[in-house]
């Protein structure tokens, strides 16, 4: 096994990283049916106004029933999908299923939908989500895609599809704000609406007050852009609290509801939050 892995890995060697590797193949080969066979469904968890606790919108987010293998993490099989052409059908799958739950709720909820760097290297984008929309009969400013900054950094084309798709009114978030490897000067030429602020920086805040600085400094830096914030993995009251204070717009996480059923979703968003 770990002569397969490469020198490289010793450091961080895990069993399972190599496993990982050697079924990478089978797995690609079944997510090519996964969809046909009604293996893939969607979860939604809600993310709340933080100051008022109403629910005003939902993260769509994928999840694979394998037959054999029973549930298999996004974080497993979603970077094996990028790796083929097959998270471009999966990541539209999603967008609609996504669109037509939203036609139940009222406006203004909306809809937060994440979106590969591979979909965004696809010429046909922004058009494939333009038709998505019209076939659904759904509003653009009530989705929002979610995007990691390493698609954005230094990719020309990427960043013109998503100023072609704002210009649609749909808004960008980026996602795990934080966690990449970019400047900070490239935000204020990249087409975005939203800061996620990931949820590593929402755990440290319990630590000491200096967790706090993370998030505090995001916040900070997307008012000053004019830039909404959305705080994700949010698990205690008291992260709620300190990040309402800090003036975050808006929480999403495991204090308010995990990822829900279409069902769970509604009964969700019709009790009044308190
Ligand atoms: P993400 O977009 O950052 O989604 C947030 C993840 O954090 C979700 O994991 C969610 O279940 C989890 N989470 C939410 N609240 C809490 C909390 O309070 N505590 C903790 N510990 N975790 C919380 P999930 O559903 O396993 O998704 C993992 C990642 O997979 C997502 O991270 C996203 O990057 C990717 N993903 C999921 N669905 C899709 C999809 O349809 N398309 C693409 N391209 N990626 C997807
Ligand atoms: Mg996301
Ligand atoms: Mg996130
Ligand atoms: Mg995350």
């Amino acid at each position: 096994h770990s002569k397969r892995a490469g020198s490289h890995s010793y450091a961080c060697y895990q069993p399972s990283m190599v496993d990982h590797r050697a079924d990478d193949a089978a797995l690609a080969e079944d997510l090519q049916h996964a969809l046909d066979r009604g293996e893939l469904h969607v979860l939604y968890q809600p993310q709340v106004d933080l100051a008022t606790g109403a629910p005003i919108a939902a993260e769509a987010l994928i999840r694979w029933q394998h037959p054999a293998r029973g549930p298999i993490s996004p974080v497993r099989f979603i970077p094996v999908a990028e790796r083929s052409a097959t998270i471009i059908g999966i990541g539209l799958w999603v967008l609609e299923q996504a669109l037509r739950q939203m036609t139940v709720f009222d406006d203004p909820f909306h809809v937060s939908v994440n979106v590969s760097p591979r979909q965004l290297r696809e010429p046909t984008i922004v058009h494939d989500i333009l038709a998505v929309l019209r076939r659904v009969g759904a509003d653009p400013r009530r989705l929002v895609l979610e995007v990691t900054e390493s698609a954005l950094v230094d990719e020309a084309g990427e960043i013109a599809a998503l100023r072609a798709l704002r210009e649609h009114g749909i808004r960008i978030a980026i996602d795990d704000f934080g966690t990449g490897y970019s400047s900070l000067q490239y935000l204020t030429r990249l087409p975005v609406d939203i800061l996620k602020i990931d949820r590593s920086f929402v755990a440290e805040m319990d630590d000491t007050p200096e967790g706090s600085a993370v998030a505090a400094a995001v916040i900070r830096l997307a008012q000053v852009l004019h830039l909404s914030t959305v705080a994700e993995g949010i698990e205690t009251e008291d992260q709620a609290a300190e990040l309402r204070a800090l003036g975050c717009d808006i929480g999403q996480g495991f204090l308010y509801a995990k990822p829900l059923s279409p069902a769970d979703l509604v009964a969700f968003a019709q009790v009044p939050a308190g």
